[in-house]
C-alpha cells in the first residue's frame, strides 16, 4: 500500500516520435491538474532514448503545443538522453544483485518459441531460453532481469488494485540492448526516482508495463510513486489513436485559437463538470478552475471518443 504525499510532484514524459494528439493531451492535462490540485509541481521529461524513431523538430513542436494550452512545467526540462550514467549505475546495481543475464535471442526467435498469447504492448513473453547461459558463440542481443513466478500488485487511483504475474505476462524482461541502449522500463524508474516524482499519471496503454516498473522499484529499494492510469481516447468506432494516423481532429495543431474549447472537452472526458461560464474562457482560467476542483474519483473507467 502506498500513501500519496499531500503535495504531489507529477510529470509528463512525451517521446519525440510524433506530435502530441488528443490522447497525449488527456495525460498532460490529467497529470497537471492532479499535481496542481495539491499545490505541487509538474515536471516535463523528454523520453528521447529511442533515437531511430525520433522525428526532427518534434521536441520544439511538443513544447509549443504544451505552452499553447497553458500547460507550463516547473523547473528545467529533463532529457533521458542526458541521464545515461544514472541508468548505467542502476543497471550495475541490479547486476550485483545477480539478477541480470545476457540473452542471445532475437525478437523473432522469442515470438516463435513463446507459447503464451502476446499482449498488446512491446512484450512477448520470454520463455527463458538464455536463463542458464548463452548458447556458445551467441552474440548478446539484450540483458534481461529475472522475474519470479508471483503476482506484482500496485494500487491505481482509478482502477484500484492491479496485479500481474510477470513470469507469464512478459517473463524475464529486457533492461538493456546488446548495443548498450537502455530500455524504457529501467529508464523510467530511474528518472522518476531521481526527479522526486511522487505520482505517475499517464494513459491506460502503459498500465501493462507498470508492474515491471514496480518490480524494479522493489528490487532497488525505491519508494513507489502513486499511479493513476487514465482512460484512453479513441477515434470513431473505438479505434486506437496512434501518432501515425490521420484523424485530423486529433491533431492538436488543428485546434489553434480554440485550445480552451478542447481543454473543456478534456475536463469532461476526465469526468469533471466545468461550469458553463468557462465556455470562451482562456486556457489559464480553465486550468485554474480544473486545478481547484479536480476530483479524481470522478474519472470514468471507460475510455472512448472525446466529444467537442
Ligand atoms: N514516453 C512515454 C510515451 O510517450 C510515456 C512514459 C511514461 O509516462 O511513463 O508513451
Amino acid at each position: 500500500m502506498n500513501h500519496l504525499p499531500s503535495i504531489i510532484t507529477g510529470r509528463f514524459a512525451p517521446s519525440p516520435t510524433g506530435a502530441l494528439h488528443t490522447g497525449s493531451l488527456v495525460a498532460a492535462v490529467g497529470s497537471w491538474l492532479m499535481a496542481k490540485n495539491t499545490g505541487g509541481r509538474w515536471l516535463l521529461r523528454i523520453d528521447d532514448l529511442d533515437s531511430p524513431r525520433q522525428v526532427p523538430g518534434m521536441v520544439d513542436d511538443i513544447l509549443a503545443t504544451l505552452e499553447s494550452f497553458g500547460l507550463l512545467w516547473d523547473g528545467e526540462i529533463a532529457w533521458q538522453s542526458r541521464n545515461i550514467e544514472a541508468y548505467c549505475a542502476t543497471f550495475e546495481e541490479l547486476q550485483k544483485l545477480g539478477l541480470v543475464y545476457p540473452c542471445g535471442c532475437s525478437r523473432k526467435e522469442i515470438a516463435l518459441s513463446a507459447s503464451a498469447p502476446h499482449h498488446d504492448d512491446d512484450c512477448i513473453p520470454y520463455p527463458g531460453t538464455c536463463r542458464n547461459g548463452l548458447r556458445p558463440g551467441a552474440a548478446v542481443r539484450s540483458w534481461r532481469v529475472r522475474v519470479t513466478d508471483e503476482e506484482v500488485c500496485f494500487d491505481d487511483l482509478r482502477r484500484g488494485q492491479v496485479c500481474q504475474n510477470l513470469a507469464s505476462y512478459c517473463g524475464d524482461f529486457g533492461l538493456r540492448r546488446g548495443d548498450g541502449g537502455f530500455a524504457y522500463q529501467l529508464a523510467v524508474v530511474v528518472d522518476d526516482h531521481l526527479t522526486g516524482v511522487s505520482q505517475v499519471v499517464r494513459g491506460d496503454d502503459l498500465l501493462g508495463s507498470t508492474p515491471r516498473q514496480v518490480y524494479l522499484q522493489s528490487l532497488l529499494g525505491l519508494q513507489q510513486p502513486g499511479y493513476c492510469h487514465l482512460p484512453l481516447v479513441t477515434g470513431p468506432g473505438g479505434v486506437k489513436l496512434s501518432k501515425r494516423d490521420n484523424l485530423v481532429s486529433q491533431h492538436l495543431g488543428n485546434w489553434t485559437g480554440r485550445e480552451g474549447r478542447l481543454l473543456l472537452s478534456v475536463l469532461r472526458f476526465l469526468g469533471q463538470e466545468p461550469p458553463q461560464c468557462l465556455v470562451g474562457a482562456s486556457c489559464g482560467e480553465i486550468l485554474e478552475w480544473g486545478a481547484k476542483y479536480f476530483d479524481a474519483t470522478r474519472i470514468p473507467l471507460a475510455g472512448g471518443e472525446l466529444c467537442y
